[in-house]
């Protein structure tokens, strides 16, 4: 099983932001992108989501056609996205935030193995998901995508705001699912973070992937290193 963008191309009306961009995400594969602001990295998962209707390429998952297909058939196709806003339902509990994940059915929406990956959220099924941490509201965002049984998953800076524990902890679950043979499609600023964890790193610039390599490569690169992690 694997996912692939194939030339893929997309923008926003007659502005074109991505450009025949190629990746390959296996099952049990964790392959992040990393680029500077206004690279395209949201643009990209928005694209393979197909919220954004890509002008050019294709995408498959698992040697289906998934191409810009619409966003709720996605995930009955076995494809999830967890945007960056982690998109919660405040006033709903964290349990009902959970079970609008598995409306698709494809799986029975496993709440046994989501609760399993984020123990923090059994005590907290009753509670009010608004009134969560940033980062147990990001584990909500992430356990609700698991909820449709995914074979995929897309995630757009789950790092973003949190703090370096929760950060850390976020990864290790990411690692788990790469575990359960997911195919982990990971958008990050933390490229430190996403590195520690990734098989793969794709870099973007001005909507185009300018490298690709292990995360062990890529920062050996001084450009990489300068750019991306302080020139540390
Ligand atoms: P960041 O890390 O800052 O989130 P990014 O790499 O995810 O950046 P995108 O959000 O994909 O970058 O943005 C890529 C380019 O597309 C930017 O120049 C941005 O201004 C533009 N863009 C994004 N959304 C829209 C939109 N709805 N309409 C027009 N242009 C947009």
């Amino acid at each position: 099983m694997t996912l692939k963008v194939e030339s893929l191309g997309a923008g926003y009306g007659k502005l074109a932001i991505l450009h025949d961009v190629s990746l390959e995400v296996a099952a049990g594969e964790i392959v992040t992108v990393v680029g500077s602001n206004g690279a395209g990295k949201t643009t990209l998962l928005r694209a393979v989501n197909g919220i954004l209707k890509p002008t050019s390429g294709r995408v498959t998952l698992d040697g289906t056609d998934i191409t810009g297909r619409p966003t709720e058939k996605m995930a009955s196709l076995g494809l999830t996205h967890v945007p960056e806003n982690r998109l919660c339902f405040p006033s709903l509990s964290v349990r009902d935030n959970l079970d609008l994940g598995a409306w698709t059915r494809r799986g029975k929406g496993d709440l046994d193995a989501v609760l399993e990956l984020f123990p923090r959220l059994q005590p907290r099924l009753g509670q009010a998901a608004g009134t969560l941490s940033g980062g147990e509201q990001q584990m909500v965002a992430i356990g609700r995508g698991l909820m449709a049984d995914p074979k995929a998953i897309l995630l757009d800076e789950p790092s973003i705001g949190l703090a370096p524990k929760v950060v850390a902890e976020i990864m290790k679950v990411l690692t788990h699912l790469r575990e359960r043979g997911l195919a982990v499609l990971l958008v990050e600023q933390n490229v430190r973070a996403s590195f520690g964890i990734a098989d793969r790193a794709v870099v973007m610039q001005r909507g185009r992937v300018v490298l690709e390599g292990t995360p062990h490569e890529l920062v050996e690169l001084p450009e990489v290193r300068n750019a991306y992690l302080g020139g540390a």
